[in-house]
């Protein structure tokens, strides 16, 4: 490890990828194996938590839609303590820690109460995503924007999206926590002008063995969704770049499978 990379009583966010321990940077690995004390969220995988030294403390904050075990106030918390009793502490988030992670609330905790925090990027679940449909996330001259949304809104409140913007022709959308509100999102999108033909892809599991990739059109996502079991982390991709990508060969099984639950729904023409 460099030198000072981690000194005691310091805290490093870490993105911990999408699930496959393989997807973790160099860097990530080597802050795991140092921590003294490891804050970790639902989606953090059994092979990534198992890089975490023997000798150290693991505290599940379990953030989860749905189910919140430890609320942010509270890990936040958490973090500073362990840090002020002078431990090298890793807070490890799914993906990426700056996409819909509440990094910024815990770069601010550590900041005011004088705890050094730095950020370790990862690979995000859109990135997983795309690559196991072997597709991309922007096309040339036809997908020019990407645009990461959340469609997870607080419990009773209607999903307050900027609809017109999101249904730009040339905009692929990376939708995280999208799948309660899958119905919504096609209505909508349709509704301010996005063609219901639209491709999309389902991606449940991303990078890890259970993944599954599932096509579709942009009128059916709430069918595509509803094959989909509720405990799994699922990302929705919408636009005119998930258009055709070929099956990879480790998912051409579950692809298989996939094509045919949505062409039930609604014919292929790719
Ligand atoms: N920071 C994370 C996102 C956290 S929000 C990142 O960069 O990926 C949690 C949401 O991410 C889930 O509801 C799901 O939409 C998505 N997600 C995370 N891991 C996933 C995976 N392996 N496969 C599919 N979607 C995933």
């Amino acid at each position: 490890m460099p030198h000072d990379e981690f000194p005691a009583g310091s805290v490093w966010l870490v993105g911990a990828g999408p699930g496959d321990p393989d997807l973790l940077t160099r860097k990530a690995l080597r802050l795991i194996a140092a921590a003294d004390i490891v804050f970790y969220d639902a989606l953090v995988g059994a092979e990534v938590l198992a890089l975490i030294s023997g000798d150290a403390e693991r505290v599940s904050v379990g953030k989860r839609s749905g189910r919140h075990s430890k609320d942010q106030g509270t890990i936040d918390t958490l973090i500073v303590a362990a840090a002020l009793a002078g431990r090298r502490v890793v807070r490890l988030k799914g993906g990426d820690p700056a996409i819909f992670a509440r990094t910024a609330e815990e770069v601010a905790a550590c900041a005011a109460a004088g705890v050094a925090v730095r950020i370790c990027p990862g690979i995000t679940a859109a990135s997983a995503a795309v690559a196991a449909a072997g597709s991309s996330l922007t096309l040339r001259g036809v997908a020019r924007r990407l645009t990461f949304v959340t469609a997870h809104a607080q419990a009773g409140a209607p999903l307050d999206l900027d609809w017109g913007t999101l249904a730009t022709p040339d905009t692929t959308l990376a939708i995280y926590m999208g799948r309660a509100a899958a119905a919504t999102v096609s209505q909508q999108l349709v509704a301010a002008g996005r063609h219901p033909d639209t491709p999309v892809l389902v991606v449940v599991n991303a990078s890890l063995p259970t993944e599954r990739v599932i096509r579709g059109r942009l009128s059916a996502l709430a069918f595509l969704v509803d094959t989909i079991s509720a405990t799994d982390p699922a990302i929705l991709i919408v636009g005119e770049a998930m258009a055709g990508a070929p099956p990879t060969i480790g998912s051409a099984v579950a692809a298989r499978t996939d094509r045919a639950i949505a062409a039930a729904h609604r014919p292929l023409t790719d």
